[in-house]
């Protein structure tokens, strides 16, 4: 195959910059896809920036892709060229662990193998994501996108839209829930999203106090602006759940005061370590859990209920040259309310 255009770092001090990567032919169960649309989670910035540690570079990021199946393996049986499908965190697993078996490959015991920033099974062929025109996948690890929903905004339910629905149903967020989301970003306006299609109640925390016509135009039915420290006096114990998606160090246990008795806090966001106390957990029988985006099985019916319910994500389509200021209007979270790169913009070039 001809080398394939994409945009890489070199390294987690330099920007974004033209690169080529090798894709190899579909093996037998394998589809190639012809990407059409990646989003920019802020779990690219974090990587790039390798503040998680063990950063593979050149590192080529994206896990929120969209496209056409382009070319099949000679056995691939769910798919025909020509379909719309989906890639989010992860490419492959061990597929026989116990988290494998019930769907849960992202908690693969073995280690899945994420889309980018990891090795294939063979412990050792780098992955490249989705700032790329193609990508070769094998075909159980591919999701359909419904018709129905815009291609771009189809892109970011990859990740966002899993990492926020796996949570909201695990702790069984059901009509007239009093639920919180905590950070309107990517992650944050659509866990407002699912959980009003849901019939949840649910209140926006922000930190930008401009977000709240936003946050109520989404589908939230109120929001707090949590600058004033005040608002923790105020609303103490309003929720039955939470869902912090912040990317910034911030007190969790300010979060855990708002929850009623028995209520849960679950963190999704992966900023630095912050303190965490006992007492506001202990008063209240409180829970704090944490979540990482979802299963192969779950990102369908993830897919099919946007789909039932006219959810999608709200984007910012941007050229693939424009990789490097969208990064820094990221880090202000000035995004309303997901970057998704036309990867179109990189075909051309
Ligand atoms: P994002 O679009 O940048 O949104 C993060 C939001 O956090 C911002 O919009 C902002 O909301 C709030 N925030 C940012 N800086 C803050 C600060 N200094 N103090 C308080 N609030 C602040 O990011 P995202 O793509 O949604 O990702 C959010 C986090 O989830 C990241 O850490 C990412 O790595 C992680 N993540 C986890 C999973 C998982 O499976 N667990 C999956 C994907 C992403 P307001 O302006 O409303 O305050
Ligand atoms: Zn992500
Ligand atoms: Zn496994």
């Amino acid at each position: 195959m001809p080398k394939t255009p994409a945009y890489a770092v070199k390294n987690a001090k330099t920007p974004f910059e033209p690169f080529s990567i090798e894709r190899r032919e579909p093996r037998a169960h394998e589809v190639l896809i012809d990407i059409k649309y990646c989003g920019i989670c802020h779990s690219d910035v974090h990587q790039v920036r390798d503040e998680w540690g063990r950063g593979i570079f050149p590192m080529v990021p994206g896990h929120e892709i969209v496209g056409i199946v382009a070319k099949l393996g000679d056995k691939v049986s769910k798919w025909k060229a020509g379909d719309t499908v989906g890639v989010g965190c992860f490419v492959d697993s061990c597929r026989e662990c116990a988290a494998c078996k019930d769907g849960e490959e992202q908690f693969c015991e073995q280690g899945a193998t994420f889309t980018y920033n990891s090795y294939e099974r063979d412990g050792k062929t780098p992955t490249y994501g989705g700032y790329s025109t193609r990508m070769v996948v094998d075909e159980n690890y591919v999701v359909r996108i419904p018709d129905g929903i815009p291609l771009e905004r189809a892109a970011p339910l990859l990740c966002a839209g899993i990492t926020s629905y796996s949570p909201l149903k695990h702790y069984g967020v059901h009509a007239g829930s009093r639920v919180g989301v905590v950070g309107l970003g990517g992650l944050g306006h659509m866990a407002v999203k699912l959980a009003h299609a849901m019939n949840a109640n649910v209140t926006v925390l922000s930190h930008s106090p401009d977000k709240r016509q936003d946050a109520l135009r989404l589908g939230a039915d109120d929001f707090i602006a949590t600058r004033d420290a005040q608002v923790f006096t105020q609303h103490a114990k309003r929720f039955d759940f939470i869902l912090d998606t912040v990317s910034a160090q911030h007190d969790y246990n300010a979060y855990l005061g708002l929850l009623q008795r028995g209520g849960t806090l679950v963190l999704v966001g992966l900023p630095e370590p912050s303190p965490l106390s006992a007492g506001p957990l202990i008063m209240g029988r409180r829970q704090l859990a944490g979540s990482l985006i979802g299963g192969i099985r779950e990102t369908q019916e993830m897919l099919d209920f946007c789909a039932a319910h006219g959810v999608a994500s709200d984007v910012e389509v941007i050229p693939i040259q424009q990789l490097n200021q969208a990064y820094e209007r990221l880090l202000k979270s000035d995004v309303r309310y997901r970057f998704v790169i036309d990867i179109a913009t990189l075909q051309n070039e």
